[in-house]
């Protein structure tokens, strides 16, 4: 009898303390872009499932993309690029980000001051790697694309830190369509 009412006790500890631990309006991200949406409630308009992902994107892709895979820095196609043109979203070809804010950050990753059109991200906190980050995401497609730090040029202060697997550079003026055959 009495171990019973222990562990009734125990239990109704545990269930505060896991209450404690789950609130329900998250603190401000230490980093926040002015221009994106900070969404905890990560609802995108397209949806495929992880199998269709995994048809649609290469290997490589969809491991930055759909499992927040981050590529080696100075090894992605687009680090060093500075040809004119928008960059698209590898999974779903939505605009994301313009060449004309595209910047030499040396950190050898693409980096953009800015975003093509707002609401094109969202942003999430990110504490993976014993770090805080806040993490950038495609807003059509949730896709993950990067991170944005605060340590970019003026006048935005931002540096959007994209992967160059997540993302793909077309001339203003080509069509939308993505290609398959990249190599
Ligand atoms: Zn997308």
């Amino acid at each position: 009898m009495k171990s019973i009412f222990i562990l009734g006790a125990l239990a109704a500890a545990l269930l505060a303390v896991r209450g404690g631990a789950a609130p329900t309006n998250l603190p401000p991200a230490a980093v926040t872009a002015p221009h994106a949406t900070n969404s905890t409630d990560m609802k995108f308009p397209l949806q495929h499932t992880e199998a269709e992902w995994r048809k649609i994107l290469t290997p490589e892709q969809y491991h930055v993309l759909r499992e927040a895979g981050t590529e080696a820095p100075f090894t992605g196609k687009y680090w060093n690029t500075k040809e004119p043109g928008v960059y698209r979203c590898a999974a779903c070809g939505e605009i994301l980000f313009k060449a004309d804010d595209k910047f030499d950050s040396d950190c050898g990753w693409p980096s953009f001051s800015e975003i093509a059109a707002q609401k094109k991200i969202v942003t999430r906190d990110d504490f993976s790697h014993g770090m805080h980050r806040t993490e950038v995401l495609c807003a059509n497609c949730g896709s993950h694309l990067g991170h944005v730090f605060n340590d970019g040029p003026a006048p935005t202060g931002q540096r959007y830190c994209i992967n160059s697997a997540a993302i793909d550079l077309a001339g203003t003026n080509a069509p939308a369509e993505k290609t398959g055959a990249k190599k």
